[in-house]
C-alpha cells in the first residue's frame, strides 16, 4: 500500500487545547534544524530560559522546557521531589488533580485528598484542615487553571497555607500560563510546570517547568535515586544548567524548541498583563453574546478563567451532534465535558493567540446556527 502526505485541514481550535497556534511560531519551525550542541543552538537556549522566566515571573535558575508534553512536566515535579514513604496533600476539583494522584501513587507516596466539587476552586479551609489533619505531609499539590471545568483556584493562598504547614507546593499551571495572572516568586511557588499548546500558542509537545531554591536543596538531598532516568533533573540540569559545559542528555526537540522561543518572543512583545487582559476582555465578550442566547456557565464569575469557558447544554440538546456540526461545516473544534460533566457542558478555549475578536464572533455565530 502507497500513502501520500498528509495534509489536516485548516480548523479554528476553540476547545481545552491545542489551541490555534501562531503562524510565526509555524513559521519558526520550519527554520533549518541544527545540532542540540551547536552553540547558535545554545544561545538560543539561554534566551529561552529567560524568556521562560519572564513568563514565570521568576528569577529561578531552575527554569527550561521538559522535552514533551505537560504530562511529562508534572511527572517531573512528582518523581523530583516526591520520595517512597512520603505523604502528598492533592486537592482535586477536576480530572488533572486525579493524575496527581497516580502520580503520587507511582513514586511510592501515599496521596491525602483534599476533593473539591468539579467547577469549584480549591477550598483553601479544606487544605487547611487536610494539613492539620496530616502534619507528615512533606507536599501540596493543585492545578490552577483546571482545564476540565473552567475553575482558577488562588495559588498564592493555597501557597502560603502549606507553607505554614512546613510543606512545598507542586503547582499545574498547564492551562494557566500566559491567558491568566501568574507569579512564580511573589507568589511563593515552589515547582511549577506547564504545557507549551494552550495560552502560549505553540506546538503541543514541551513543558515549561521552574523549580525554586527550597525545591532544589530538595532534590539535592534525596535519598533515593529519581526513579526516571529522563526526567532526572540532576541530569537534565548538566544540558540545560547553562554555562560553556553543557553535556549531551538527550536529542534535544530542536524544532519544537524554536517555535516555542517564538511563542515567548510574542508574549513578551505583547506584554504578559497585556495578554492576561486581552485574554479577560474577550472571554467578557464571548460571555455577553452566550448570555443574549441563554446560555450559561458553570463556574461562578470569580472563579472563571477567561481562557476556558464551561457552557452548560441546554436541556434537550445533543451535545455531540453540535460539536460534530460545528467541526464539519465550520472546520470549529470546541471541547466536550469531562468525568461528571460528560454531556452536561462544552469546553469553550480562548487561548493565547485564538483569543481575539474573530474567533468569539465565529463562535458565537457558528453555535447560534447549530442551536436553530
Ligand atoms: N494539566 C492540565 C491542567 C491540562 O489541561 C493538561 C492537558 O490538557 C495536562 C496537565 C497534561 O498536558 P499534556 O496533555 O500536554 O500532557
Amino acid at each position: 500500500m502507497t500513502f501520500k502526505s498528509f495534509h489536516p485541514p485548516v480548523r479554528t481550535l476553540m476547545g481545552p487545547g491545542p489551541s490555534d497556534v501562531n503562524p510565526r511560531v509555524l513559521a519558526a519551525m520550519s527554520r533549518p534544524t541544527i545540532g542540540h550542541l551547536d552553540p547558535v543552538f545554545v544561545d538560543m537556549m539561554d534566551e529561552m530560559k529567560g524568556l521562560l522566566q519572564y513568563a514565570f515571573q521568576t528569577r529561578n535558575a531552575l527554569t527550561l522546557p521538559v522535552s514533551a508534553p505537560g504530562s511529562a512536566g508534572m511527572e517531573t515535579c512528582f518523581v523530583n521531589l516526591v520520595q517512597p514513604g512520603d505523604t502528598v496533600v492533592v486537592c482535586a476539583n477536576g480530572v488533572f488533580g486525579g493524575r496527581m494522584k497516580e502520580n503520587v501513587e507511582r513514586c511510592g507516596a501515599t496521596p491525602v485528598m483534599v476533593e473539591d466539587e468539579w467547577g469549584k476552586p480549591v477550598d483553601p479551609q479544606k487544605l487547611e484542615d487536610a494539613l492539620k489533619a496530616h502534619p507528615q505531609a512533606s507536599t501540596v499539590a493543585f492545578v490552577h487553571a483546571e482545564t476540565s471545568t473552567g475553575a482558577c483556584s488562588d495559588v498564592k493562598t493555597l501557597t502560603d497555607i502549606a507553607h505554614r504547614h512546613g510543606c512545598l507546593v507542586i503547582v499545574d499551571s498547564v492551562t494557566g500560563l500566559g491567558g491568566v495572572e501568574l507569579r512564580v516568586d511573589d507568589w511563593g511557588v515552589d515547582a511549577i510546570y506547564s504545557g507549551s499548546q494552550k495560552c502560549l500558542s505553540c506546538t503541543p509537545g514541551l513543558s515549561p517547568v521552574s523549580f525554586n531554591e527550597a525545591a532544589v536543596e530538595r532534590i539535592k538531598s534525596r535519598k533515593h535515586k529519581v526513579q526516571s532516568w529522563f526526567l532526572d533533573l540532576s541530569l537534565v540540569m548538566g544540558y540545560w544548567g547553562g554555562g560553556t559545559k553543557r553535556a549531551y542528555h538527550h536529542t534535544a526537540p530542536i524544532n519544537a524548541l524554536y517555535a516555542l522561543h517564538e511563542s515567548l518572543v510574542v508574549l513578551q512583545e505583547e506584554g504578559l498583563e497585556n495578554a492576561w487582559a486581552r485574554h479577560r476582555a474577550q472571554h467578557e465578550a464571548l460571555k455577553a453574546g452566550l448570555d443574549t442566547m441563554g446560555l450559561s456557565m458553570i463556574v461562578a464569575p470569580e472563579h472563571r478563567l477567561p481562557q476556558l469557558n464551561a457552557v452548560k447544554v441546554p436541556a434537550g440538546v445533543d451535545e455531540a451532534a453540535v460539536r460534530k456540526l460545528l467541526l464539519d461545516e465550520f472546520n470549529l473544534e470546541i471541547g466536550a465535558g469531562l468525568g461528571p460533566l460528560a454531556g452536561k457542558v462544552w469546553r469553550i478555549g480562548l487561548m493565547g493567540y485564538g483569543a481575539n475578536r474573530k474567533n468569539v464572533l465565529f463562535c458565537l455565530g457558528a453555535l447560534e446556527t447549530a442551536l436553530v
